[in-house]
């Protein structure tokens, strides 16, 4: 087993719903009756292969018509916690998109309530939640589920998120909706420069005073923004392989991962939604030593800015940092 396969693993920014292994979401689409186009898993596979953002997330959409009822929540949340310790992934944040299910009459309290019974029957890993408010939806609806969320909380839910169409949806009528998930206790994250420039991640930071940025790609087109990042020691989920699949990026050679590290800005790496664009943790980490240059001892050092940057508990962090340490002697 390799050296990137063996190392305990860390997960700040990764997508339930993009994390369903394929002999899963297979099951499910033959639950309720499949897609007369995609007549084999290899067809599956074939559908998540993207000509750009907007039909990423067309595609996403897709698949979802695959998950409508609370059990089918809890099928993917014990695959895919199952999958993630096949990989020696010891932590994960993982977000989850209520709202995408309302239409179907799920609650987010019930979701995410069936979400963590999934999680429950895998003691091998610790998740938790953080619920993406999909900036699509509008902050109005946020609001709503983030009052809803809230009474979950005990479940595990730690921090929110905003994902989708970030080209269309700025951040900054999600103020409101920020300031209240801090009340309530909750980190916050926005996912921003990954579709859009720099000007949405310093809205994210501005505005939204978020305490992490997701993605955060674009952000070397501006270099007082790399340099206020690296300052305030705002932490960046940065995910490679995603902003490749996406067309975020138009080649890896062009991801800024490199300078992000360089330039002291604490990064984590993660696979954003690894079952929709092929990727694994160890991929990720096998990219950065040989498109990069990164070594095992950067890859470490990567490691425990994540775990300072997770919103797990200090006893976790302590926990994790050791194992991550005692697997580095
Ligand atoms: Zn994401």
């Amino acid at each position: 087993m390799s050296w990137v396969t063996k190392i305990p693993k860390i997960e700040l920014h990764v997508h339930l719903e993009g994390s369903i292994p394929l002999n899963a979401l297979w099951t499910l689409m033959e639950k309720y009756g499949g897609d007369s186009k995609v007549k084999t898993i290899e067809d599956l596979q074939a559908k998540f292969i993207y000509t750009d953002f907007p039909h990423f997330i067309e595609t996403w959409v897709w698949k979802n018509q695959f998950l409508r009822e609370y059990e089918d929540f809890t099928y993917i949340a014990e695959e895919v916690a199952k999958d993630f310790v096949d990989q020696n992934i010891v932590y994960a944040e993982m977000f989850h998109s209520p709202s995408d299910f309302f239409k179907l009459g799920l609650n987010a309290q019930q979701l995410v309530e069936a979400i963590r019974n999934g999680f429950n029957k895998v003691p091998d890993i610790h998740i938790n939640l953080v619920p993406d408010l999909i900036r699509d939806y509008g902050p109005k609806i946020g609001m709503k589920t983030l009052h809803k969320i809230h009474e979950v909380k005990e479940y595990g839910v730690v921090g929110i998120t905003i994902g989708g169409s970030e080209q269309s949806f700025p951040p900054e009528p999600y103020a409101e909706v920020y300031k209240k998930a801090r009340d309530f206790g909750f980190k916050t994250s926005a996912h921003a420069g990954e579709a859009a420039g720099p000007d949405s991640i310093w809205g994210a930071i501005k505005t939204l005073k978020v305490d992490r940025i997701g993605h955060g790609t674009s952000a070397i087109q501006d270099m007082e923004l790399m340099d206020y990042l690296a300052k305030h020691q705002i932490p960046v989920e940065m995910c490679p392989i995603s902003n490749l699949k996406t067309g975020s990026v138009t080649s890896i050679e062009k991801h800024p991962i490199r300078q992000f590290f360089e330039k002291g800005i604490p990064i984590s790496i993660n696979t954003d939604d690894p079952k929709m664009f092929g990727n694994s943790l160890a991929e990720e980490y096998e990219l950065l030593i040989k498109k990069f240059g990164f070594t095992k001892n950067e890859i470490i050092q990567i490691q425990q800015q994540s775990i300072t940057s997770s919103w797990a508990s200090d006893s976790l962090k302590n926990e994790l940092a050791e194992q991550i340490s005692n697997f580095s002697l």
